[in-house]
């Protein structure tokens, strides 16, 4: 089973995919992890997109495909996939579903988490304070937002139109997303 965990910076997609790894044996790939793991171990490729990511933009498509591309070609991960915060972009999509032909997978489910701009706001604030990531201001968590609405909205158009989507209430009690979740899962895999 592959999943999609889509929703806007803050939505919680992190938190949940934490969660149904757990529950289903699944391997987590956050292309936000992965981006700022090369950050972190100051790579060509990290200093490359540092300032990109601290912005509030999405890195060119060709850079995150070629990341998704090692995994999913990985034997170990086959079908064990949730995607975190990947694909965000009409072409991200397109090259997922090329990818996961050659590869011979496909996606089972994508689940978005719902939540309003007040509640982004706040989590990301809270966050910063936390895990104290630099791309978490206020002035750079609207960026994103507005990221995520002219970039990443158009891919829930692209996944409507296959039957996957599901949509789930983000602003619920972590627990309760938890079951609604596992719920959806469940059910698909029958
Ligand atoms: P959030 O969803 O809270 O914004 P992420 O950790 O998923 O956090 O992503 C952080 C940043 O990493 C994004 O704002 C973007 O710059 C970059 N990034 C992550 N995933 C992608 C992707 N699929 N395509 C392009 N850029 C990405």
């Amino acid at each position: 089973m592959n999943i999609v965990i889509f929703g806007p910076p803050g939505a919680g997609k992190g938190t949940q995919s934490k969660f149904i790894v757990n529950k289903f044996n699944l391997y987590q790939l956050s292309t936000g992890d992965l981006l700022r793991n090369e950050i972190k171990n100051k790579t060509p490729l990290g200093s490359k997109i540092s300032s990109t990511i601290n912005s509030g933009e999405l890195v060119s498509d060709k850079i995150v495909n070629d990341l998704i591309e090692k995994i999913i070609s990985n034997d170990n991960y086959k079908n064990k996939i949730i995607f975190d915060g990947y694909p965000r972009s009409l072409i991200q999509a397109k090259n997922l579903d090329d990818l996961l032909i050659k590869y011979k997978q496909k996606i089972d489910i994508v689940l978005k988490l719902s939540v309003s701009l007040e509640t982004i706001k706040k989590r990301i604030l809270e966050r910063q304070t936390k895990e104290n990531r630099a791309d978490d201001s206020e002035e750079i968590a609207i960026k994103r937002f507005k990221t995520y609405q002219k970039s990443s909205e158009p891919v829930l158009d692209y996944y409507k139109q296959s039957n996957l989507l599901k949509v789930v209430n983000g602003e619920a009690e972590i627990s309760k997303i938890n079951s609604e979740i596992s719920v959806l899962i469940e059910a698909i895999k029958g």
